[in-house]
């Protein structure tokens, strides 16, 4: 059993494949593998990487320390543990990313013996939802609806019971997070356990809430789930079904995971090239190294926004409507493509996933499957007054503006002492920038 992005026992249907095939083979003997991939594991900044490595514990420790772990590249290394193993079959749930579906059907080469797809990270797979002649849903809302009339299997059995781990050659040691220049935050528990625990909670607590206080960055308002989502701690049909037919709110954000995850597959150029292929053609980006730095650092002057970007690289997780606000600010109003901020959200993100922050930066730009116009732009003084209307989100991440009461955090320029605590003046002008933004857009829609 091949674990990548499916780390947990529970409601596991490759698991369950590799159990059946194992009993079926004689010896019942299943050999549990994570290869720590260079290719995926090195760009991945420390946060995630001290994320996976908890949730690598979790598992291990959910299967008596039995979990052998290689690094190396895939294409080597699960040909050398077939060998080692014996193993008749591998085992795995499809990936449908560009990389990893096409490093699997490498893997798959490589091997005499088969690689078994069971099951995959979605409620419904990639191209299974499609419009009538058999193309694919470019637009949200129809997609949605195929999607609730396709359904999802229900959740697999209970976690098996009595299986016999085996480990047939030596463990090479969980990944180790090489030191970095940021002091790492305490990050929320990992594994399926956790994952659990914090569904039965936001069940309880924040779901019947859910549609009221989903925009508001500043409450404990929303599932925050998109970690162990991404790692398979706990799986999306596993929440749908304890939904039944109500919360359709938060139902619809689990079917963006699917679709957007459907346009990756669909399109995989996407992940580098904008759908719209003007905006990488004739769009003047300004990839100021100066800006971006401002920007990636929350030190833009404007609140909302450098709450937002400090968050990031304080926790790994932001907020989805300030992910909105903060992207919009880079493209719209420093004019910096939305490849690199996407690239600096896979860096830092706990629950960094190349669909759904490809296709987010892509909405935000205007340049993406079924994509916000590129005239609606965001104003982040006014989105931070709406969505944190008392000021507490600024607040907890910008201690310069701490002194500054209610909403008033929001715009330092109108208080007293505003700016007595070194927190910056903006950097630019939103009217004039807005105005840019628009001029630059007119121009390409001509080009
Ligand atoms: C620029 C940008 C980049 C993003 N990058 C990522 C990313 O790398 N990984 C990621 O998981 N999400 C990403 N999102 C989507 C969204 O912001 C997060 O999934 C959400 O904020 C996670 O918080 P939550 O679990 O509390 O969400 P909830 O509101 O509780 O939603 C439940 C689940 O639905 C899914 N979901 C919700 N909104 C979206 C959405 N807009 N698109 C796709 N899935 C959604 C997530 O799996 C989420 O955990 C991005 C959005 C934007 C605008």
């Amino acid at each position: 059993m091949w674990f990548r992005r499916d780390l947990r026992l529970s409601d596991n249907p490759a698991l369950l494949a590799a159990i059946e095939a194992a009993r079926a083979d004689g010896d019942g003997r299943v050999v549990p593998l994570f290869v720590v991939d260079p290719t995926i594991w090195e760009p991945a900044g420390p946060i995630r990487q001290t994320y996976l490595v908890d949730s690598l514990n979790a598992l291990g420790a959910s299967i008596d320390r039995n979990l052998l772990i290689r690094h190396g590249d895939p294409v080597t290394v699960i040909p050398e543990v077939v060998r080692a193993s014996g193993a008749s079959s591998v085992h795995i749930a499809a990936d449908f990313a560009p990389y990893g579906a096409r490093r699997d059907a490498q893997v798959e080469a490589a091997l005499d013996v088969p690689l078994v797809r069971t099951g995959s990270p979605y409620a419904v797979s990639p191209g299974r939802v499609t419009k009538g002649d058999g193309t694919a849903y470019r637009v949200f809302t129809p997609f949605y609806r195929t999607w609730l009339a396709h359904g999802w299997r229900a959740p697999a059995s209970e976690a098996p019971g009595d299986v016999d781990w085996w480990m047939p050659m030596e463990c090479q040691g969980r990944p180790t997070v090489s030191a970095h220049d940021i002091e790492l935050p305490t990050l929320p528990p990992a594994g399926e356990k956790a994952a659990w625990a914090r569904w039965e909670h936001f069940r309880s607590t924040g779901l019947p809430e859910y549609d009221e206080n989903r925009n508001r960055p500043d409450l404990d308002g929303t599932s925050v789930l998109s970690h162990h989502l991404k790692y398979g701690e706990i799986h999306p049909r596993s929440l749908l079904v304890d939904l039944g037919d109500r919360d359709d709110g938060f139902r619809r954000e689990i079917c963006w995971r699917d679709f957007y995850a459907d346009v990756m597959h669909q399109q995989p150029a996407s992940v580098h090239s904008s759908l719209d292929a003007r905006f990488d053609v004739s769009m003047r980006w300004n990839n100021d190294d100066d800006l971006f730095a401002a920007w990636a650092h929350g030190r833009t002057g404007f609140p909302f926004v450098d709450a937002g970007m400090r968050q990031l690289r304080a926790e790994g997780w932001v907020h989805n409507r300030v992910r909105m606000v903060v992207a919009s600010f880079l493209i719209k109003d420093l004019h910096q493509s939305w490849q690199r901020g996407a690239a600096e959200f896979m860096y830092w993100l706990r629950d960094g996933d190349i669909a759904s922050n490809t296709h987010g930066w892509q909405w935000t730009a205007g340049c993406g499957t079924d994509a916000a116009p590129f005239y609606r732009i965001f104003n982040p003084v006014s989105q931070g007054l709406k969505f944190d209307p008392n000021g507490d989100y600024v607040r907890r991440y910008i201690p310069e503006l701490d002194h500054l009461p209610g909403k008033s955090a929001h715009e330092p320029w109108t208080a007293l002492g505003g700016y007595d605590h070194g927190y910056p003046e903006p950097i630019v002008d939103h009217k004039l920038e807005r105005e840019a933004a628009l001029a630059d857009y007119a121009a390409i829609k001509k080009a």
